[in-house]
């Protein structure tokens, strides 16, 4: 299977379907497949997996990214503590944006083959799900859930590309899987000339400090997602 740069990118979704159970969202069909399979295998364990984002466009990303740049949406660091984005240069911005946020055009949930999980059924309710390492972690309410995936999902195809091992400058994610042959298909089409294209061409906050920060960005964010 080759794809386009539309579909590496968030620009065109033609090649993914709707996960059965979950219409509102897309996953290639490869990925949903394992997925449902995965969370069948889960339900007869007593676990529950239900997909919280999956396919997101490179719009919605480019929106939140534009938000974050220009101070509008709240910017995390890595203890989950606020920064005030205005009293960053353009630069500073940037690294701490990437943190917890994918450049447009560069999320793996442009690709259908990652998605954030998490268990319905682990939530009291009226809760409000959060994505935080504490809910994920051997004390949170979802430990059950990331102790049933680190013992199960590598025999589905999936693993976790953003985690303390994963030798990448961003958060840990224990809720952000990826099916690995999958997006293995999509990560060698990444290239530095897409990523300089894809920001020249977008409305992207930040675009004139980007332009010059091509090749970290490939080295340090982009290649290792
Ligand atoms: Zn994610």
């Amino acid at each position: 299977m080759t794809y386009t740069i539309e579909q590496l990118t968030g620009q065109d979704q033609s090649h993914l379907v709707p996960l059965e159970g979950f219409e509102k969202h897309l996953l290639t069909p490869e990925t949903a497949r394992a997925f449902s399979a995965m969370r069948e295998d889960a339900a007869r364990d007593g676990i529950d997996i239900a997909p919280v984002s999956c396919f997101r466009s490179f719009q919605r990303q480019l929106e939140i990214w534009n938000d974050k740049y220009l101070g509008d949406r709240p910017v995390y660091d890595n203890r989950n503590r606020p920064v005030n984005v205005g009293t960053l240069t353009g630069v500073e911005t940037v690294y701490a944006i990437l943190y917890w946020s994918a450049l447009p055009g560069f999320s793996r949930h442009h690709w259908g083959t990652d998605l954030d999980v998490a268990s319905q059924k682990l939530m009291p309710e009226g809760y409000q799900l959060q994505l935080t390492s504490d809910e994920y972690g051997p004390d949170g309410i979802f430990a059950p859930l990331t102790a049933w995936l680190d013992r199960h999902m590598e025999e589905y195809g999936f693993f976790r590309p953003f985690t303390d091992d994963a030798h990448v400058r961003v958060g840990t994610e224990l809720w952000h899987l990826s099916h690995r042959s999958q997006a293995a298909e999509f990560e060698r089409l990444i290239s530095r000339e897409v990523i300089a294209k894809v920001v020249g061409e977008s409305q992207i906050a930040g675009k004139s400090c980007l332009k010059g920060m091509i090749d970290e960005l490939y080295d340090d964010y982009i290649i290792h997602l």
